[in-house]
């Protein structure tokens, strides 16, 4: 049984502030560690609960956050970025049997700690076919057409939550209560370490590959918090204008439909000016 780790770090034990996920920081220094910590937890649980293999992808920023030489050796980690699936980077060889979503967090314009979905700020809402889409359901859809289910979660309490949609079965983990998008109530690394690995050795159980899920066409429209970010973002070939700050684009697999989002995503980033947004 192979196991894959999509390891982002908003969700993190103790992340709350944007400090704390922006690499150089004294903060994220600290926070790395704590980090760390839930990922090798995670780790654990999967070998308790009977995994052969895990492979950790890293999944935040510059994708180079965990600390390798504090995980169980066991574990193997996929770090840097330029990575044709990303978050799930190590799905689509055919030989994952389950995932594990750790440290994630809510989409953009919604409640939850650190929410937003790839982009910081600029991007206010996604919607995957008329429903309101963050990292977690996107994802999701991406791995289910390689047949992998979503066998682990965690995150603050409304990442769990909003989980329920997308992975009704996978054990979840809230390591913090969300107060606003800025505070929550944490639990201690100690605590969250013990409650994710008991959740990722249940989770194991769930970790067996179904048949790949057609279930295309994608249709994704995505707002932004200005007007020439959407004008920006039609460049990309497909993309076509939507109601105001909005785009819109239809892609038969999510595969394309993601690859289509990072496109976006990465001209609307060069798009962005330093104080106007
Ligand atoms: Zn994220």
């Amino acid at each position: 049984m192979k196991i894959l780790i999509s390891a982002d770090m908003e969700g993190a034990t103790g992340v709350t502030w944007p400090a704390d996920v922006l690499p150089g920081t004294a903060q994220w220094e600290r926070c790395r560690s704590m980090f760390t910590s839930d990922v090798n937890a995670a780790v654990l649980g999967f070998f308790d609960g009977g995994a052969d293999e895990v492979l950790i992808n890293e999944a935040h920023w510059s994708m180079r956050n965990l600390l390798l030489e504090r995980l169980d050796e066991r574990a193997e980690m996929l770090t840097g970025k330029h990575k044709s699936l990303s978050m799930v980077e190590g799905v689509q060889h055919g030989d994952v049997d389950g995932i594990a979503f750790v440290g994630y967090h809510t989409g953009a314009g919604t409640e939850g700690v650190l929410a937003h979905t790839y982009l910081a700020n600029s991007l206010t809402g996604v919607w995957l076919n008329g429903e309101r889409a963050g990292e977690g359901l996107l994802n999701a859809h991406v791995v289910a057409e390689y047949g992998v289910p979503v066998v682990l979660v965690t995150g603050d309490d409304l990442t769990c939550e909003d989980a329920l949609g997308y992975a009704p079965e996978a054990p979840k983990v809230a390591v913090k209560d969300h107060v606003s998008r800025y505070a929550a109530v944490c639990r201690t690394p100690s605590r969250t370490s013990a409650a994710i690995r008991a959740a990722a050795k249940e989770g194991a159980a769930l970790a067996v590959r179904h048949e790949p899920v057609r279930g295309g066409p994608f249709t994704m429209e995505l707002e932004f918090d200005a007007a020439h970010l959407a004008a920006a973002a039609t460049v990309v070939p497909g993309v076509r204008t939507g109601e105001e700050r909005r785009v819109a684009y239809t892609s038969e697999t999510m595969y394309d439909a993601i690859r289509t989002f990072k496109a976006v995503t990465t001209i609307v980033s060069a798009a962005l000016e330093e104080q106007y947004g």
